[in-house]
């Protein structure tokens, strides 16, 4: 396993954790899976329910396949307790980080030793010269002062090759943080920013607007009934419904806005710099471009219609918190589904 299991946290008493232990085991011996503690941590979270979304993923997929396969069991086990790559790659680049500047350190000692060396070597030919020699121990003399010099020059070299080799090295490992910082911010199903992503540029936006006296606006979005089409075409078409609204919602805005998936099928868009009513004409647009949208599967020829779309929209006071801002939009986009769905509502009291 790379990587080390995620915290989660086990309040279970003695009781508890026991009979969610035999659950486990029994669960493991029915569907013939190997009771290894990767299985084991799998199916214990499973029934004390302390991941919802692994629970869900879990009730989802056998819902659909009968039994779990094992290489489903490993998926599972890499998305839920292993280590987010972002908290992968810090470690794994620290400790290469450090082996790298031990290596370093270790060559520039050598290298410093050895120019002593070699300065010491070439003050005592300054002292023998001091004294009458002859031709011989003259020639002698320059033979060794040649060979110190060339052994010191192949020092050299090799310092400066493995310096540029360390070098090279370290840009790699900043180039493997940015990618892993990058991933730490993107869904993983529908490569847009994700909950992480959208929780700091809200906060930004919401730092501008305040300093800079200008507007900014929250769209919640949530897609109709998903949950019936799902449960009609099976949740890999749903899959490919979320990447398609992601990909429509990311077309629908400009540069400034950010389009992310807040969880489930639920998204939202940041608008910064715009009141209300040019938010509602985003969300109108929006609305208007997925609804449209036929959905189908080219490589089989299969048309699965279309989904709606319900938005909520309101925008910052500021001074209020995030959390009052996500409400208040959350309000709006549940008077969106009770007035009918396939609709746009902007914050009540405008
Ligand atoms: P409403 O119009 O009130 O929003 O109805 P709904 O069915 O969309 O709402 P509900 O919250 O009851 O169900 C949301 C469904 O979204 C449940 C689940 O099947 C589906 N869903 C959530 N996340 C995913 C996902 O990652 N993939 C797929 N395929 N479906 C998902
Ligand atoms: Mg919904
Ligand atoms: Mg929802």
């Amino acid at each position: 396993m790379i990587g080390g299991v995620a915290a989660v946290a086990y309040s279970d008493d003695f009781e508890r954790a026991g009979e969610l232990a035999a659950r486990a085991m029994s669960r493991m011996l029915t569907d013939r899976l190997p009771p290894n503690p990767e299985n084991f941590t799998l199916w214990y979270a499973y029934h004390g329910g302390q991941l919802p979304d692994l629970t869900r993923a879990i009730d989802m997929a056998q819902r659909e396949g009968g039994t779990l396969t094992q290489s489903h069991c490993d998926e599972l086990f890499k998305r839920f307790f292993t280590l987010d790559s972002e908290a992968q790659a810090i470690r794994e680049t620290s400790e290469r980080a450090r082996s790298a500047l031990g290596k370093l350190l270790e060559l520039l000692n050598a290298a410093g030793a050895e120019t002593n060396r070699y300065g010491h070597a070439l003050a005592g030919f300054q002292g023998e010269l001091d004294e009458p020699m002859s031709m011989e121990d003259l020639r002698a003399m320059v033979a060794a002062i040649a060979a110190e010099t060339t052994a010191i020059v192949d020092q050299q070299t090799r310092l400066q090759s493995q310096l540029l080799d360390s070098s090279q090295q370290l840009a790699e490992m900043r180039v493997n943080l940015d990618t892993a910082r990058r991933e730490a911010m993107t869904d993983g199903l529908t490569g847009i920013a994700n909950r992480k992503a959208f929780d700091i540029t809200l906060n930004e936006a919401a730092r501008e607007a305040e300093q800079e006296g200008i507007p900014l606006s929250l769209l919640m979005v949530d897609i109709d009934h998903f949950k019936t089409f799902n449960d009609t075409h099976g949740h890999l078409v749903g899959d490919h419904v979320l990447r398609l609204v992601a990909k429509l919602l990311t077309e629908c805005i400009k540069g400034r806005d950010t389009a992310a998936r807040y969880g489930g099928e639920e998204f939202s868009i940041i608008l910064p710099r715009t009141a209300l009513d040019n938010a509602l004409k985003v969300a109108e647009q929006v609305r208007a471009t997925v609804g449209s949208r036929q959905i189908v599967n080219k490589s089989r020829g299969a048309s699965y219609g279309t989904v709606t779309l319900s938005i909520g929209a309101a925008q910052y006071r500021p001074g209020e918190t995030l959390a009052e801002l996500v409400r208040r939009a959350d309000a709006a986009l549940y008077a969106a589904k009770r007035a009918g769905r396939n609709r746009v509502c902007g914050e009540a009291g405008w």
